[in-house]
């Protein structure tokens, strides 16, 4: 599957205008039509403006092939955490609005947490068998103080939550790691939770997030794993294309350097055999030839010496 194509089919191509001619000659062809810039993204010349221009370090950087697939991968997971932030964030409400109306607790809980029930329910927890919502039932007959502190820190939970599918959903670099810190530190509970009775949902929770915590180190290399940041950020780089043009530009300016220099070298050894030449004795057999490369390594005997 193309990724790269499946991401210009959804967001339409990135192309770009680099203020560096000789860039911007390699990313462009001149068609019928007009210019065809590269889309940086697939790879396909396309006629047309270019989507942006400016110096080429301002140049976009879309995700590309894999990259594409793996922000997919880390919005599903957004999605998923955003969902469970509504759901504890509106416990954490119905907690902390009755928390003073002691009378009308139990009420509350069986009115407000009926459709939240059938929704926890799918995230794994069922509201017979959790200890997590045990306790919470048993709270109900707790003071209001306490009662304050559990809306605390379901309202947290649902704080760091919503911060985890922020940081997934940008795909940023501080997201990944706090997902990643987020959600191991939720494993041990949820194993706690299978040892206390094994549901599928249970389990397929558990696997999710240990998944998505192997995910973040292993394909986004955090904690240093597989070379870290460094081999990451590399590996981003390998896989751009405007990146590629630019060290290709940067190999062939290198090569033209060279070229220029040995030119220059064939250049003096020639003016110097031609200075020594016009003499007219015919003794150069002892001058040794310049090599291909046009530098002559060995000292030149002055035949008129
Ligand atoms: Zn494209």
């Amino acid at each position: 599957m193309d990724w790269s194509l499946l991401g210009c089919g959804a967001g339409g191509h990135i192309t770009f205008a680099p203020d560096e001619p000789a860039l911007g000659e390699r990313l462009s062809v001149a068609a019928r039509k007009g210019l065809a810039w590269r889309c940086l993204r697939c790879g396909t010349f396309v006629i047309g403006e270019p989507t942006a221009s400016g110096p080429a370090a301002s140049a976009p950087r879309p995700r590309r092939a894999e990259q594409v697939r793996s922000a997919l991968i880390l919005r599903i997971f957004a999605v998923e955490r955003f969902l469970r932030a509504l759901v504890f964030g509106a416990l954490a409400i119905v907690v902390w609005r009755f928390s003073a109306s002691r009378l009308s607790l139990e009420q509350a809980y069986e009115q407000a947490l009926a459709p939240l029930k059938a929704l926890l329910h799918d995230f794994g927890f069922s509201v017979q068998h959790s200890k997590l919502l045990g306790l919470l039932h048993e709270a109900f007959n707790l003071d209001p103080r306490t009662l304050g502190y559990i809306a605390i820190g379901l309202g947290a939970y649902a704080v760091i939550e919503v911060i985890e599918g922020v940081g997934l959903w940008l795909v940023k670099r501080w997201g990944e790691y706090f997902a990643m810190i987020a959600t191991s530190a939720g494993l041990p509970y949820e194993i706690y939770e299978l040892s206390n009775k094994i549901t599928v949902l249970r389990v397929v929770a558990f696997v999710i997030n240990l998944g998505l915590v192997l995910y973040l180190v292993l394909t986004k290399r955090l904690l240093g794993v597989r070379g870290g940041k460094k081999a990451y950020e590399a590996k981003l780089r390998s896989e751009s294309i405007l990146d590629a043009e630019i060290a290709a530009l940067a190999a062939e300016q290198e090569v033209a350097v060279e070229r220029e220099v040995e030119a220059k070298q064939e250049a003096a050894v020639q003016a110097k055999r031609g200075a020594t030449a016009a003499p007219g004795i015919s003794e150069t057999r002892e001058t040794p030839v310049a090599d291909e490369t046009g530098v002559n390594a060995l000292p030149r005997r002055d035949p008129s010496s």
